[in-house]
């Protein structure tokens, strides 16, 4: 029902039924209809309506819109709807039942599947998967903020380091640009001192050959010519070997010319090898944030109890390939799980056993009944469905520990299972 106007307001239906136009007030999620005031007080005094639980109409609108499609009664035939139909995953009404569910066999009542849906494990586990959903972004999101910060401080850090480097580098420069301005001053000096040395030595030398031309010129101008004749061989043999000195010191390179020029190191070659100050590089470590994730058995009552995802939607990926030995009688297994220290567990209704595989060994548990469904308990227990029965086992000692018969709804869910197990034992 549930007439909508177009303002995001709704009326009233059971006016509107009478061709009413009234804004309803609330609306009752059992009956699925909108209230005006008037028609409210009546839905509250009336015997078969008095206990429902009325909502706002500003609080029914809160609910996503396509929640609030979602209707108790059936479009195609206008009647409520009984049954929850699990091979077609539909709710359906009374006629549906005879039209399209005619073959079905697994249909259970709409008031079952609803009764304490919100402390239901699916809607529990869907809850807490929100929940845990939200710790784990909430977590990887400080995670990863807290590896931006980190980030920002290695930046800063590395941007130090090439800082020290470059100054490291300048002051190495530094020490070699001292060292050849050293060696440079060294080099002169020595090379100063040795013409200035050379200097002194030949103003001595041009001294004396002075000296030796004055008394030439004297004896020219003042001596006898027998005295000349006479004192020439001793003036000679000075003159001749001031000049063979000379001669020697000239042959042994004295008075080459010296220069002094620099050979800078060829920059090219310390380009080719110095070509950057170092690399950056980047490292990638596992995130230290745990997720938090579904327990494999609340995986598996999830998967059991409301498996409403569709199968052509779903990608599989073989992860395990279990090999179970030929018996007796042709296999004809119904159900499997894996039990709470990871070892697989699979029913034979063929063989009237149980396989257990753990760290890949097969062992066959014979049992005196042939198990259809099976749910794990704890780590000792295990609930199996017969024909007829649910008996719970002890894996261990492979003893019957209850046995019940269950009721209507032959379908094995753990709640139920253990509101059975409290009242029954
Ligand atoms: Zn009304
Ligand atoms: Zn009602
Ligand atoms: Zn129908
Ligand atoms: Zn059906």
């Amino acid at each position: 029902m549930a007439t909508t106007s177009t303002s995001g307001q709704r009326f009233c239906d059971i006016c509107n039924n009478r061709h009413i136009t009234t804004y309803a007030i609330c609306w009752c999620p059992e009956c699925d209809e909108n209230y005006c005031e008037k028609c409210k007080s009546h839905h509250d005094v009336a015997k078969a309506t008095k206990k429902h639980e009325m909502i706002s109409i500003e609080n029914a609108l809160k609910i996503p819109k396509g929640v609030q499609d979602i209707k108790i009664s059936c479009t195609e035939h206008d009647e409520r709807f009984v049954y929850f139909c699990r091979e077609h995953e539909q709710p359906c009404c009374i006629k549906c039942l005879n039209d399209r569910h005619t073959g079905c066999r697994n249909l259970i009542s709409v008031e079952t599947v609803i009764h304490d849906v919100k402390h239901s494990p699916s809607f529990v586990d869907l809850e807490s998967t929100l929940s845990d959903l939200q710790s784990n972004i909430s977590s990887i999101i400080k995670d990863r903020t807290a590896n931006l910060q980190e980030l920002a401080k290695q930046k800063i850090n590395c941007a130090e380091n090439i800082r020290i480097f470059r100054a490291s580098l300048n002051s190495y420069l530094d020490t070699l640009e001292n060292d050849l301005t050293t060696k440079l001053q060294v080099t002169y000096k020595s090379k100063e001192l040795e013409i200035q040395n050379s200097l002194a030595d030949l103003e001595l030398r041009k001294a004396r050959v002075c000296e030796m031309q004055e008394h030439v010129n004297l004896l020219r101008h003042n001596a006898s010519d027998f005295q000349i004749f006479m004192s020439i061989p001793e003036y000679t043999k000075y003159a001749h070997s001031y000049e063979t000195e000379l001669q020697g010191l000239c042959e042994n390179e004295l008075f080459n010319w010296t220069n002094i020029t620099l050979n800078t190191t060829n920059i090219h070659s310390i380009k080719e090898h110095l070509t950057s100050f170092g690399t950056i590089s980047v490292k990638r470590k596992v995130s230290n944030t745990l997720m938090k994730s579904q327990k494999i058995r609340q995986a598996q009552l999830t998967g059991a109890i409301s498996a409403r995802r569709k199968f052509d939607t779903m990608q599989f990926e073989e992860k395990y390939r279990l090999h179970i030995p030929d018996a007796e009688n042709q296999h004809e297994i119904l159900d499997c799980s894996i039990l709470q220290n990871n070892d697989f567990l699979f029913s034979d209704w063929g063989n009237k056993c149980l396989y257990k595989f753990c760290s890949g060994k097969i062992c066959r548990i014979d049992l005196s009944f042939a198990p259809i469904q099976f749910v794990i308990i704890d780590k000792e227990s295990i609930a199996v469905t017969t024909e007829n029965n649910i008996h719970i086992l002890d894996l261990e000692s492979l003893k019957i520990l209850k046995t019940f018969l269950p009721g209507n709804d032959f379908n094995l869910n753990l709640d139920q299972l253990y509101s059975k197990t409290t009242t029954t034992l």
